[in-house]
């Protein structure tokens, strides 16, 4: 974030598409929270702040009579956080853009805050529309977009309306080079050997990612609910475990190519089955291709987690996405502790390692790993886009000229 800002207004997206209580109090301020250093640093070297965001997805729950419900989806319930969080008034404009922004914006002085209305409340946002992101644009002189989650999206506020901004009067804030530069470690520059790890429940979900791995990663595991669409097509039997039978041909299809790329694909050798989807199911270990009918495999089993310990601590760069098993039941969250432990060890050991993008860091959120890999994404969908090779338009928007 090399720009001036001394004496220039900057418009910045953030994400404070934060979790709400009925009463409007904040239940996790982490968005906030990660978003703070970049508008300290604004306000410090001299300039003014006008935040923009989204909160919510108001057009998708109107009032019975068509109209918005301001009252929940309101980023004033936001202002009292703020201003304490930054020890400074914070003044708000009731629409994002139109004339009464317009005179708050044009009224800012250096040093001083201006939250905007939820840019969702208008359908020009999702829809990217150019008029739209150019009457935000016109609010101020510089634009910083540190709204790493939506930066898979190309709406007007997180990409369209950088293109009214010249190249030296945008950049990207802190929360967002951190993210950059992180997942560009994981990838493009990344120290090998590179073990990357996916699991969760669907193939479907995860195949540009596995393709995306074949080019950067030394060795690919695969846990989780996926992992059975695998066996079976392998010609193992899975008797109930998850399986989406239109993916049987890519999934053999993946495996020939990592083969034919020298990847090593390491699938879960067993399984902790269950009789049901239940916390309280009946359990026992099976190979992970003999599943017998009325089981499903629900976790990977102590000879799988074995294996996938012995390639993570061999790796110089791990990349994390997606559970071993359904962690939420403590009955099938060994699998995804061992691995998030086997993680943590390697990092101690020297490697870099990067959990991102859905469930997986959720679970070392709970098992309270977090400080012991090296990063944690905060961009779900954003950073499994990023790793699925994609360029994304929020980022692409701030390089270009
Ligand atoms: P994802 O969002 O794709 O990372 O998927 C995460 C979800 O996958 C979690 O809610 C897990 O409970 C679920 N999951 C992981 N392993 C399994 C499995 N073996 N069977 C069913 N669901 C699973």
């Amino acid at each position: 974030m090399d720009l001036s800002f001394s004496g220039k207004k900057a418009l910045v997206r953030v994400d404070f598409n934060v979790p709400l209580d009925k009463q409007y109090q904040i239940t996790d301020d982490t968005r906030i929270r990660e978003a703070l250093p970049t508008i300290r640093h604004i306000l410090d070297a001299g300039g003014s702040v006008i935040l923009m965001s989204h909160l919510g997805r108001p057009l998708e729950k109107l009032n019975a009579d068509g109209s918005i419900n301001r009252e929940k989806f309101t980023l004033h319930h936001l202002v009292g956080y703020l201003e304490k969080a930054l020890g400074t008034n914070v003044h708000f404009a009731d629409d994002c853009v139109g004339a009464s922004a317009h005179k708050l914006a044009a009224d800012l002085k250096a040093g001083e805050v201006l939250l905007l209305e939820n840019t969702r409340f208008y359908k020009e946002e999702e829809k990217g529309d150019p008029d739209f992101a150019k009457k935000l644009a016109s609010l101020a002189d510089v634009y910083i977009n540190d709204a790493f989650g939506t930066a898979h999206r190309a709406h007007a506020s997180t990409t369209i309306v950088a293109k009214y901004f010249a190249k030296n009067a945008k950049s990207f804030g802190f929360l967002m080079e951190r993210e950059i530069k992180n997942a560009s470690r994981a990838m493009k520059d990344a120290v090998k050997p590179v073990v990357a790890i996916t699991g969760g429940a669907k193939v479907s979900d995860k195949m540009l990612l596995l393709e995306s791995l074949l080019d950067n990663a030394n060795a690919i595991i695969i846990g989780g609910g996926m992992a059975y669409t695998f066996f079976k097509a392998k010609g193992g039997h899975i008797g109930s475990s998850l399986l989406e039978a239109e993916r049987i041909d890519t999934a053999l299809d993946f495996l020939r190519k990592a083969e034919a790329a020298g990847v090593e694909v390491l699938l879960p050798e067993d399984s902790v089955c269950a009789d049901k989807f239940a916390a309280d199911a009946n359990t026992r270990v099976c190979p992970s291709g003999e599943i017998p009918d009325g089981w499903m495999g629900l976790d990977i089993g102590p000879k799988a987690v074995e294996s996938f310990r012995d390639t993570i601590l061999r790796a110089n760069t791990i990349i994390w996405n997606g559970p071993m098993g359904v962690f939420e039941m403590p009955a099938f969250a060994n699998g995804t502790k061992a691995i998030a432990e086997a993680v943590a060890q390697a990092t101690k050991l020297g490697a870099f390692s990067l959990v991102g993008g859905g469930d997986s860091v959720a679970a070392v959120n709970q098992l309270g790993l977090t400080d012991d890999v090296s990063f944690v994404s905060t961009g779900g969908g954003a950073m499994l886009e990023f790793l699925e090779g994609k360029e994304l338009p929020g980022i692409k928007a701030i390089h270009e000229g």
